[in-house]
C-alpha cells in the first residue's frame, strides 16, 4: 500500500517515511528537493516535482495508485513568512490547492496535513488545544490555516477526509541515526545551540529576553519527531478504519523557555553554550503550549520520548553524524 509523502525529502517527512515503512506500507517521497535531501529519501521511491506541477502530481498518482496522501511540504520559517509573506501564501496555499484538487481526481479521500501551532497566534498564557480559536500573527500560521479551511471544504463537496495536526516544536532525530533535522540554512534553536557548543558556529543569539515569562524568554512545546511521526501512522489508520476527519494537536504538554532549553542542552553535553543576546525575532508569540488529551484519548498516541533530555541527546548524536547530500 503506497502512500504518497510531500516533502518527504524533509526533516518531518523522512521521519514519517521510516515510520511508514516500519507500519508495513511503502513510503512514495514527492519533493522537489529546494529544502529536502535525495539522500533523506530510504525508505521508499523518490519522485522529484513540485506541487505546483499538476501534471507531475497526476503521473505520481498514476504510477503510484496511493491509498492516502501525507502533506509535509511546505515553506515553514516564521521568519522568512514576515519578510516575504507573498511566497509563503503563494507557495503553501496554490501548492497545497493542486495537491489537494489531485487527491481528489485520482479519487484519494484520505489526507492527513501537518498544521501548525502557529496558526493560534499569540495567546498569552493559555494552553492551546483543538478548540482555541486560531488567530494567526505571521503569514507561515495564516496560510496553514487556509489550508485547514480548505480540507474542511473539500470534506464537505467532495467527502475528502483528513486527519489535521497542528505541531509544536519538534526536536529531535532518528535514534538509529538513519535521518534526522538538517536545514540550509539553520534556523532552529536546539540544531543551532548544538552547533554553537561544538564550536561550528561562534554563539547562540537569543531572540529577545523581555517577554512577560518568567525569565524573559519565549516559552515553546517541544515534541520528538519519532512521537510526532507515530501520530501520523495513528492519524492514518484512524482513517482507514472510517472515523472521519478530526483536528489533532500534538505536543508533550510542557513548555520550555529558551534559557530552560539552554540549560538543559548544558547538563547533556557537560559544556557551556556560547550566547548573545539578540532583539526580539518579528513573528514569535510569547508561548505556545499545547494540550495533547484528544491525541492521547482518541488516537491512542504515547509521546514516550518527548523529554528535553532525549530530544537533546538524540538531536546531539545525529548533528555530530556526516551531513546529507543533495
Ligand atoms: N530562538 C532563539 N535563537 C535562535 C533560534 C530560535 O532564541 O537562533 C528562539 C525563538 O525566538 C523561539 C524558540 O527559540 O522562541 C524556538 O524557535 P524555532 O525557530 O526553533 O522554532 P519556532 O518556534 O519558530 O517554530
Amino acid at each position: 500500500m503506497h502512500i504518497l509523502v510531500t516533502g518527504g525529502a524533509g526533516y518531518i517527512g523522512s521521519h514519517a517515511c521510516k515510520a511508514l515503512a516500519a507500519a508495513g506500507f511503502v513510503p512514495v517521497a514527492y519533493d522537489n528537493l529546494s529544502t529536502g535531501w535525495a539522500d533523506a529519501v530510504r525508505f521508499g521511491p523518490l519522485v522529484q516535482g513540485d506541487l505546483m506541477d499538476r501534471a507531475a502530481l497526476d503521473d505520481a498518482f498514476a504510477r503510484y495508485q496511493p491509498v492516502a496522501v501525507m502533506h509535509f511540504a511546505a515553506l515553514s520559517l516564521v521568519g522568512e513568512s514576515m519578510r516575504d509573506p507573498a511566497k509563503y501564501w503563494r507557495t503553501n496555499v496554490n501548492g497545497s490547492l493542486n495537491l489537494i484538487e489531485a487527491s481528489v481526481a485520482a479519487g484519494v479521500k484520505t489526507f492527513v496535513f501537518s498544521s501548525t501551532c502557529a496558526t493560534y497566534g499569540d495567546q498569552d498564557g493559555v494552553t492551546l488545544d483543538e478548540n482555541t480559536p486560531q488567530m494567526p500573527i505571521n503569514a507561515y500560521g495564516g496560510s496553514k490555516l487556509a489550508i485547514e479551511l480548505m480540507l474542511h471544504d473539500f470534506k464537505k463537496s467532495h467527502g475528502l477526509n483528513s486527519v489535521i495536526f497542528r505541531y509544536f516544536n519538534v526536536a529531535g532525530a532518528d535514534p538509529d541515526g538513519d535521518v534526522g533535522e538538517q536545514h540550509q540554512p539553520e534556523t532552529h534553536l536546539i540544531p543551532l545551540m548544538l552547533d554553537a557548543i561544538d564550536g561550528k558556529r561562534p554563539a547562540l543569539t537569543v531572540f529577545g529576553e523581555d517577554y512577560p515569562t518568567p525569565d524573559g524568554t519565549c516559552v515553546r512545546d517541544y515534541v520528538h519527531v519519532c512521537d510526532l511521526v507515530d501520530a501520523h501512522v495513528l492519524g492514518l489508520r484512524w482513517l482507514q478504519a472510517g472515523k472521519g476527519s478530526r483536528v489533532f494537536c500534538l505536543g508533550s504538554g510542557q513548555g520550555f523557555s529558551v534559557r530552560e532549553v539552554i540549560e538543559a542542552s548544558r547538563a547533556v553535553t557537560n559544556r557551556d553554550v556560547p550566547i548573545v543576546q539578540g532583539p526580539r525575532r518579528a513573528g514569535d508569540a510569547t508561548s505556545l503550549v499545547c494540550g495533547s488529551t484528544r491525541a492521547v484519548g482518541e488516537l491512542g498516541w504515547k509521546p514516550s520520548r518527548s523529554t528535553l533530555t532525549q530530544m537533546i541527546t538524540d538531536a546531539l548524536r545525529w548533528s555530530r553524524h556526516p551531513p546529507f547530500a543533495k
